[in-house]
């Protein structure tokens, strides 16, 4: 009897430690402020892919797909409202970036006769920047 409680409070101490441990452990990855609008996002737009489904299976009336329809597209339009609303909070200038991602600007043509490590224009290429002293081709 006496080995069972023992053996109890062993285990119960290593479940608190383990429940402790876990509290106090980092997340290992931050989550993201939009996680869960890119979550309900892609619970709607598989409810849509559903509900099409449906419908071309004929199991909606074309009344019914309409407005189930309607009200996922309206939900949807909350749920990226809400999106531009939380990159208007976390963007610095408070003004929302564009929903179209960016290009990635070209990387720019290297300039043999600009040193790549102060700027200094020279009018033939040279082995080393007379400005700076610093090699002037770029090691690859
Ligand atoms: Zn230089």
């Amino acid at each position: 009897m006496i080995i069972a409680i023992a053996a109890l409070i062993a285990v119960g101490a290593i479940v608190f430690i383990l429940t402790v441990r876990a509290k106090d452990l980092p997340e290992a990855e931050p989550v993201s402020p939009f996680q869960h609008l890119d979550e309900r996002k892609a619970a709607i737009y598989e409810n849509l892919r559903d509900l099409q489904f449906e419908y071309r299976l004929g199991k909606l009336s074309d009344h019914d797909y309409q407005e189930t329809k309607k009200d996922l597209q309206r939900e949807l339009a909350g749920v990226m409202g809400e999106v531009d609303r939380l990159k208007l909070q976390l963007s610095p200038n408070g003004t929302a970036p564009p929903r179209v991602r960016q290009a990635v600007p070209e990387p720019q043509p290297i300039d043999p006769l600009s040193c790549p490590h102060c700027g200094t224009k020279f009018a033939q290429p040279l082995k080393f920047c007379g400005e700076c002293g610093k090699p002037m081709k770029v090691q690859a």
